[in-house]
This record gives C-alpha cells, structure tokens and sequence, in this order.
C-alpha cells in the first residue's frame, strides 16, 4: 500500500487531469475550468467541471468530485495505490512500491508478457497460416469480418503437441502458471489448447489474462477434414485459474465496452464470448460476458462503478434463474437496476446479431424490469384459457411478486396480474403471504430502502446547474484557493461563522498544498473544497472582505451586548467583555473595515465606559 506521499505529489503533478478525463468526456474550456458530460452519470447538459491548475473534477449533478486519483479509482474501480501506479505508468513515473506489492507484480510481470505473445501468435496463425483455413472459414460463417477478428484478436491454435511452446521458448513453469501448457504424465511439455478457435480475456484495463477455446463445429463428412476427431474435450474451454486468471472477478469484453458503458450508464450481461461479439456487430457495443459461471458478487463490484442498468440478455430459459432471488439484494447493495432483455424463444445473441440484428437491438431498448420478465414468464408456463389454469398462474406470480422488496411496487404488480388472470385485485391481494421464513429478503427491511435508494444518488437532479458561491464566505474560500498569495493571509477563521466553512478555511491555512488540506478533511469539507475547486471566484477581494467583516462583526457585537445586559453591575466581567470589544475594535482597524461597523464597536464600548467599567 504504503507508496510514498512525494511520489503521489509527482504523479498527480505530472498528470494532466483534463487529458485524462478527455478520454472519457469531451471536455470544453470555460473560463479556466473546462466543462463537459459527466462520466459518472447519465445526462444531456454539461455538469461536470475540471479545473485543470488545481487538478479537481466536481459535478454538480451526481455530486462525483476529486482529482486524477480518484477519477481513475472509481472509473476503474481500482485501490488508491493500484490508481496511483495506473498514473504513474501513464505519465511514465516510478513510484516506490512497498515489498510484497513489487514482488506480486515481478511475479505477474513475465506471465502477462507471455500472454500477450501468446495472444500475438494465436492471432497471427489465424490470421495467415494454412492451417488456419478452417477456422477462418468457421468465423466468416458467423458473419465476422477482418475487422471483427483483429478488434477481438481472435486466433487459432493450431492442432499440434507444442506448437505454442515451442514458439515461445519459455520456461515450463510459466507455461504452467499462465496456462497456456503443462507437463504431460510422460514428462512431456504440451500445450493446453489444441485445434481451437482463441477467445483471448483481457481485463478491464486490456491486459490478457487467459483464453477461451472453441472447437470447430465438425465438418461435413469429407474425407480427411478431421486429424483429431475423437476426445476433443468440450465445446468450450477456459484456461484454468490462476495467478492472473479468476472467473469469478474477470468479465469477458468489458475492456472493449468501458467507454460505451460509461457513457450509457447501461451494460448488458450475456454468457459467452460470441455473444459480446454479436453485440458489438449488432451495433450495442457494451456487452460483457461471464466466463463460464453465473453473475456474481464479484461481477457486480466490477460494473457497479461503470452502470447503473444492467440487462440481462441470456437466453430465454436461463435468464430467471440465473438471477432469481437474487436479483433484489444486487440492487440495493450496489445500487443499480436489473432489467432482462426478451430474446425471442430459443435463441441466444449471438445467433440473433446475424439472423435479425434489429430484434436484438430492440431487445435491448424494450428491456423490462426483472419482476415484469419474471412474473410473464410464469404466465406463459400456464394455460390461461382455463380458469384453473389462471388460478395457478396467479398463484405463482403473486409469489414471485412477494418477494419485491417495495410494496408499491408489489401492488401494482399485483393489479396487472389480476387483470391477465381475470381475478379480483383485493382477493390477490389477500393472498399476497409474506414468505414465511426463508424467503430472501428479510421482512423488516423491506419496505423502505427501495425507494431510498431511487431518489437518492442514483438519480441525481436533473443536472440542475445552480448558481454557486452564493456567499461572501463560499466566494473568500474560493479566493483563497485560487489566489492563496495576496488573499489567505488578511483572512481570519472568525470571520467564517459556518462550521463547515470555517473548517474549510483552516484546512486550507494550515496546508499549503490543495490537495493535502482535501485529503486531510472530512467528507463534508472535502466535498466543499473540491467543488469550489472547479469554479472562478468571480468577486473582488476588497467587497468580499468587507461583507465578510461587516457579517462577522455585526454577529460579534450581538453576541458581546446580549452578554453586557445581562452583566451589568457585575464589575469584572464587564471588565472582561470590555476588553474583548476593544479586541475587536483592534482587529477592525487591522482589517480596514468599513466605519459602520467600527462605530458600531465604538458605541459599545462608549456604553461599557459609562458603566464606569476598567476600560482596557
Ligand atoms: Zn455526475
């Protein structure tokens, strides 16, 4: 973890915030900040602001605010030290990594080497070998063209014992640790994918990590077509797990569809590489794949920071059960919208990109949310010509509905489920019983955080550009940001009467870094300092002292002469609170306020004289 606080300085410092955050958002200059969409939320006007000097984003939509390394943290959903080695990389630095973090990546670093050559000569092979020839003609069936292929890197292993060992010349144990070989019983040196079509995986930032194999569909019965017919293993194949490769936190395409899923706010959920292929070919390029196992915990942690919509576009069969029961619990958790795309029967992704690829994109668009999905599935395993048949198809629907966390939501469901069985409402609704014990969701919570979450954060306002630095105070701070130099020092803490702004205000003082005094903060000040961050001070110094001196002075004086009439007579502590008004006087003349306040001070302490108090 620990990498040195000088060397996140240099990478911050040589990072150019506005160049990174351009690869995700077209940002255009205004004023000295520059100004663009959000990358963090889906919206139609610009609400989201860089201030390239200081090295600070806020959106004044979503609320996402920080500097490069948390913009890289949360849109790749990376540590704090991962991010700051992804800057230092870009910006050509090296940063002091402590022990085991250098071994793990000395460790990792000739596997992922390994991999990419692996990768380069599948793809080659494929590309211009004879015998490729197969799987060329293979691919170009299912409608992939050059570009597809390079794009997705695809490749061929070629059906020999050890054609890729010997082609890479490593040593066995990195073959074994990458995956792409083993040590056969004999003691011979053999590689893990033969007579396979090649889906390389990356992760999410494009590094390979393993492959996925196919066989070739047999050919139609020619003479000579097949060198290894039998005992070809399964239709699929994925390198194992490993130090690089787990499938539980690895989802295939995601390295292709980060920049559309950011964009969109939606990813779409399918189970196989040729699936994520025919998205892209179909024209919906933010499609990601499980490898080999259902969505999970994992996966969700992966996308949660690049969509809030996820589609499930399985095949029609495999969509509900897939995420039954499950469903809601991803939803609060980590605050996204499950919808399901309805495929038409028995077809999968990839069969519909070629056959009709505008039923596939439409299947997209017209995604329902999963209960909708779920309870017409249901209703399509029922007769619902007989009356018996309608009976049990609202029986189990209203189960299916019941485990809805909303209970609005559940009545409404349970009104449209009355009119398709013909049944009245309020006996369905009498019927709705509570899963008694094992249900999924626990009972208590049901009822309101649904709804928490969707008027919290995950919709924000519609980017709603409110005129900032309403206040003297906000318009100070943000002076003294921009203009430390000849501004901090005539500013004093007392003259910030809100907690937070004060608090802002010392932070700043007490650092002479930006971006120390932010991390050093608690949220709420953080939050302040970063969004001020990013916009002008458009006031001049002179009036806002002045307001901010006349506000702090006035308070002042209140408070001393409400303390002053309850003393009087009490010789002492007049005497205290005298001195303290003369305190202040003094501090009115340092700050070269205006006489109305002075007099007023003046007046005070004239009254306090008359009460023959010890004047200081
Ligand atoms: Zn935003």
């Amino acid at each position: 973890m620990a990498i040195p606080d000088e060397d996140v300085a240099r990478v911050r410092a040589a990072t150019d915030i506005v160049a990174l955050i351009g690869e995700h958002s077209a940002l255009k200059r205004q004023g000295r900040r520059f100004v663009g969409l959000c990358p963090f939320h889906n919206e139609k006007t610009p609400s989201f602001s860089v201030n390239a000097e200081l090295g600070l984003y806020y959106c004044f939509g979503c609320q996402e605010s920080g500097d490069a390394i948390t913009f890289v943290r949360s849109l790749e959903h990376l540590d704090f030290a991962e991010a700051v080695r992804r800057l230092a990389d870009r910006a050509g630095i090296t940063v002091r990594d402590d022990v085991r973090e250098t071994q793990r990546r000395r460790r990792l670093a000739p596997l992922l080497e390994v991999m990419e050559r692996a990768v380069d000569w599948y793809h080659e092979v494929l590309l211009s070998s004879p015998e490729g020839g197969p799987a060329r003609d293979y691919l170009r069936s299912r409608g992939y063209d050059g570009e597809v292929v390079r794009k997705f890197r695809l490749g061929w292993a070629p059906d020999g014992f050890d054609s890729l060992a010997r082609h890479l010349s490593v040593p066995s144990e990195v073959l074994s640790e990458s995956g792409l070989g083993f040590v056969n019983s004999r003691g011979r040196q053999q590689d893990a994918f033969r007579a396979r079509v090649m889906f390389p995986i990356f992760d999410a930032s494009g590094k390979a990590i393993a492959f996925g194999g196919r066989i070739l569909p047999p050919a139609p019965a020619s003479a000579g077509a097949s060198s290894s017919g039998e005992a070809r293993g399964p239709k699929y194949k994925n390198s194992p797990e490993g130090s690089l490769y787990s499938k539980r936190r690895v989802l295939y395409g995601l390295n292709w569809a980060k920049q559309e899923v950011i964009s969109t706010g939606e990813v779409v959920v399918c189970e196989g590489y040729t699936d994520v292929i025919g998205f892209h070919i179909a024209g919906v390029p933010r499609a990601v794949a499980t490898c080999g196992t259902a969505l999970g915990e994992e996966h969700f942690r992966l996308l949660r920071n690049f969509a809030k919509r996820i589609v499930l576009a399985y095949d029609a069969d495999s969509a509900g059960q897939a995420a039954v029961g499950r469903v809601y619990e991803w939803e609060r958790q980590h605050q996204v919208d499950v919808f399901v795309a309805r495929l038409p029967a028995a077809s999968d992704p990839a069969e519909l990109a070629s056959s009709d690829p505008d039923a596939l994109r439409s299947a997209v668009g017209e995604a329902v949310p999963f209960l909708r999905f779920w309870v017409e599935r249901i209703l399509q395993g029922v007769d619902m010509t007989s009356a018996e048949g309608r009976a049990k198809g609202a029986e189990r629907a209203v189960a299916a509905v019941a485990e809805h966390p909303n209970p609005l939501v559940r009545d409404q469901y349970l009104m449209w489920v009355a009119d398709r069985c013909r049944i009245d409402p309020a006996l369905l609704r009498g019927s709705e019983a509570r899963p008694s014990g094992g249900g999924s969701a626990a009972a208590p919570d049901r009822a309101g955080h649904s709804d928490a979450v969707v008027l919290g954060r995950r919709t924000p306002p519609e980017a709603s550009r409110v005129s900032l630095l309403p206040s003297p105070s906000l318009e100070a701070l943000s002076l003294v940001m921009h203009r430390r130099d000849d501004v901090g020092a005539r500013l004093s803490p007392v003259l910030f009467l809100e907690q937070r702004e004060r608090r802002a205000f010392e932070a700043l003082q007490s650092h002479s870094d930006l971006h120390a005094a932010i991390a050093d903060s608690d949220d709420d000040v953080a939050e302040l300092l970063t969004r001020l961050a990013v916009e002008e001070p458009v006031a001049d110094f002179e009036g806002v002292l002045v307001q901010l001196v006349r506000e702090a002075t006035r308070r002042a004086l209140a408070s001393l002469q409400a303390q002053a009439r309850q003393l009087v007579g009490d010789g002492p502590e007049l005497a205290t609170l005298a001195a303290q008004v003369a305190e202040v006087r003094r501090d009115l003349d340092l700050l070269e306020v205006p006489s109305s306040a002075v007099s007023a001070a003046d007046r005070l302490l004239a009254w306090l004289a008359g009460r023959e108090v010890d004047m200081p």
